[in-house]
């Protein structure tokens, strides 16, 4: 076991999030695979139609559901030097009679965000008394405040998808397609050390002004430019997201004038962070910007979203969202200007709210980088 997974998941979370549940009147969580496991625990398991689920009651020991075929799985994952019971169970076996026994009659229980209906279904047959509500109601709490070794990870992560960015204006030119470009880019993701791929967008041209376009088989021309919008997942668990607008060749005036606009934007909001303000107070400092400069109806979507464990998580940075920001949320500032048809720009960072003000995870120059 390394030094970095036993930091990042602790033994002693259990513990924690047991007096979390306690505290919030719900009798259980139930954590099937997904990052709510993971953060609680570091078990990293594969879901699959099979039952995995660390149970935390708010009284009495945690345990551990497990299909036999996987237990040696679970023991050697960080979850095995936990402490908690496993107990596993046959192919003939009901694991949800056997967490519906352990438990004996409550009242109200916490599923993870990310379970399957088939899974929470099973449980609701299984426990006709309970209540379901959302684990999250317990762990958003645990999870929005990262420790320093969450945002280390995160830092890693930062560093990682910035050598990506560093290495796009060898690889765009006109001439290639946003396909063949995002293959080389999801190379050197991997290459630059992340687990998993997450998502790799890359729109030139009038696609620049689709925020989810991903890839397509248009040819990038002279004059275009390029949004590219990637991330991906390291071996720790934790995510990079990072955004950065290219253009080959010359720019269009129009363009370059919203991109001063939009560069301001996203620069007045990160300076905005700190502990205290709202996250909708941060999504306003960069929409004030963009909407004095006369292109608030082309900026569509929020600010912002938490990271971590998953690439989009709580807290999000969004108009009615009157969390206060404090220490250790982790999220990005992701002002976008779209001109529908045409062409737009978005330009992110991932920022970590620290004592008295934001540290920005990607350094990778934030102006536009002029390529081919
Ligand atoms: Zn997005
Ligand atoms: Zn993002
Ligand atoms: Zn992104």
């Amino acid at each position: 076991m390394t030094t970095e997974s036993s930091e990042l998941y602790p033994v002693t979370r259990i513990a924690r999030v047991r007096e979390a549940v306690a505290a919030s009147g719900l009798d259980a969580l139930l954590l099937t695979p997904g990052p709510d496991l993971r953060y609680v625990c570091g078990y990293d398991a594969h879901a699959l139609e099979r039952l995995t689920c660390l149970v935390v009651p708010a009284a009495g020991e945690a345990f551990m559901m497990v299909p036999r075929l996987e237990l040696p799985a679970a023991q050697a994952s960080p979850a095995g030097r936990t402490g908690v019971e496993f107990v596993p169970w046959d192919e003939t076996d009901d694991p949800y009679a056997v967490v519906a026994k352990r438990l004996g009659t409550v009242g109200a229980v916490g599923l993870a965000d990310r379970m399957w209906a088939m899974q929470s279904l099973r449980f609701r047959e299984a426990l006709p008394g309970a209540e379901q509500a959302l684990a999250g109601r317990v762990l958003r709490e645990l999870r929005m405040r990262k420790s320093p070794a969450e945002a280390a990870a995160l830092r890693a992560a930062g560093a990682a998808i910035d050598a990506v960015h560093e290495l796009v204006p060898s690889l765009l030119r006109a001439g290639r397609t946003e396909r063949q470009v995002g293959r080389d880019i999801a190379d050197a993701i991997m290459n630059a050390g992340h687990a998993t791929i997450d998502f790799v967008i890359v729109g030139s041209g009038p696609n620049s002004a689709s925020p989810h376009h991903e890839l397509s088989d248009r040819v990038i021309q002279p004059g275009d430019p390029v949004v590219v919008d990637i991330g991906g997942t390291m071996p720790s668990g934790y995510c990079s997201d990072s955004t950065r607008n290219y253009v080959v060749g010359e720019p269009g005036k129009e363009y370059l004038a919203y991109f001063e606009v939009l560069r301001r934007a996203q620069e007045v909001a990160c300076e905005f962070v700190k502990p205290g303000v709202t996250c909708e107070a941060v999504d306003a400092a960069a929409r004030e910007v963009i909407a004095d400069a006369g292109y608030g109806e082309y900026f569509i979507h929020r600010t912002g979203h938490g990271i971590g464990l998953e690439s989009h998580e709580e807290p999000y940075i969004v108009a009615g969202n009157t969390e206060l920001m404090a220490p250790g949320f982790a999220f990005s500032i992701e002002p976008g200007i779209y001109l529908p048809g045409r062409h737009g720009a978005r330009i992110e960072d991932i920022v970590i709210c620290g004592e008295s003000g934001g540290e920005r995870l990607n350094l990778t120059t934030r102006d536009l980088v002029v390529v081919g």
